[in-house]
């Protein structure tokens, strides 16, 4: 499986006093794609933050202004939305709890390597929503509507209930309608990050998916035009736009 290239706008601030860690990261991250800023204080880094927009705060806990935990609980409270990794040279695990009770995301203990940053962000970043979701316009196929951002699936205005998985699956397809979606991106976005494990769970609720769509198109005295989700063997799925049924 190719490994997905981060997002060229996907921002990356580094708040880290020690030059070397923080040089290392710097660099270590814009070779690979990320744009980033490098603050050395909490004071900075906060100033920075609210000044330009960020995806990512990689957070040193032990900052010569100020304590990261106040830092992280600080920038929780401003961004919801920002993906906070705290980073700590203490392997005491208060500061760990501390640091995730305060909002950070997630944690990583000094010494790590690059490539351990690396895939922590790929697999927080896979997972976020791409885009503002409050503004996610509903996808409109044929007669069906895909709410993403209110989790609601209408057929021709009539609201069909899906399990939350079921509403899952059908919302990444429909928002590569047209282009097949592999079966590993499906798992990855709709069961877990890192899952290695079987994947017949994903045709089960696949097959209930396409029963309860037909189910409501069959209830309906009209006659609607119904995405198809078609197959395609050894790799995944595609949902195809409308069909008459
Ligand atoms: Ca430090």
């Amino acid at each position: 499986m190719r490994t997905p290239a981060p997002q060229p706008e996907t921002r990356v601030l580094v708040v880290e006093d020690d030059n070397t860690i923080g040089r290392h990261l710097d660099a270590g991250l814009r070779g690979h794609g990320y744009a980033t800023t490098w603050c050395r204080t909490g004071t900075s880094g906060l100033a920075e933050a609210r000044t330009n927009s960020q995806d990512v705060v990689l957070l040193d806990l032990g900052l010569p202004d100020t304590d990261g935990i106040d830092v992280a609980r600080t920038l929780r409270a401003e961004f919801p939305d920002l993906l906070i990794v705290i980073l700590t040279a203490r392997s005491n695990e208060i500061d760990v709890i501390a640091g995730l009770d305060a909002g950070a995301d997630d944690y990583l203990v000094k010494p790590f390597t690059l490539s351990v940053l690396l895939a922590r962000l790929r697999a927080h970043l896979r997972r976020r929503p791409t885009g503002p979701p409050q503004h996610e316009q509903p996808v409109q196929l044929g007669d069906l509507t895909v709410d993403i951002t209110a989790r609601r699936c209408l057929l021709a205005g009539q609201e069909i209930a899906l399990r939350p998985k079921e509403f899952d699956l059908l919302a990444v397809l429909a928002q590569h309608a047209g282009a097949a979606v592999s079966r590993e991106t499906l798992m990855s976005q709709v069961w877990d990050e890192n899952w290695f494990g079987p994947t017949k769970t994903l045709d089960v609720t696949l097959a209930s998916l396409r029963r309860r769509l037909n189910q409501a198109a069959d209830a309906s005295p009209l006659a609607l035009k119904l995405p198809e989700i078609t197959t395609l063997r050894g790799h995944g799925y595609r949902l195809d736009p409308a069909q008459e049924v």
